[in-house]
């Protein structure tokens, strides 16, 4: 198999995310330790800083909405406990947000020439 960009080179890999044929110059990016060719590496970076925005600005509003919930009830609930309890499980939720849309945490520069057939 050659690669798919350069019909001389042999394909050491193939994008873990197009299923491109890629050579040594073209696998230049891991995404999650898996060979990548350099636009899907670029793409899951841009999505994963989007997502990451979006989680985050979800987070902002989940954070609001518990707080208003948890401290609605006067009396019964210390104010104090209730914006503990609502940070608390606003980061539960942004974690397991993040964990549904399986951001790749690792984009990354391939290390030379060791990458898995
Ligand atoms: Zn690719
Ligand atoms: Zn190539």
């Amino acid at each position: 198999m050659t690669c798919a960009v350069h019909e001389e080179a042999e394909s050491i890999a193939t994008c873990s995310s197009c299923g491109k044929a890629m050579c040594d110059a073209c696998a230049t990016h891991e995404v999650d330790g898996a060979p990548s060719c350099a636009a899907c590496a670029e793409l899951a970076m841009s999505r994963s800083e989007a997502i990451g925005g979006l989680v985050i600005m979800t987070m902002a509003a989940a954070y609001v909405a518990m707080l208003a919930v948890a401290t609605r009830g006067g009396g019964s609930v210390p104010r104090l406990l209730g914006t503990g309890i609502a940070a608390v499980v606003t980061i539960a939720f942004g974690r397991g947000l993040l964990m549904a849309f399986r951001i790749p945490s690792h984009v990354q520069p391939r290390r030379g020439g060791e990458a898995p057939r």
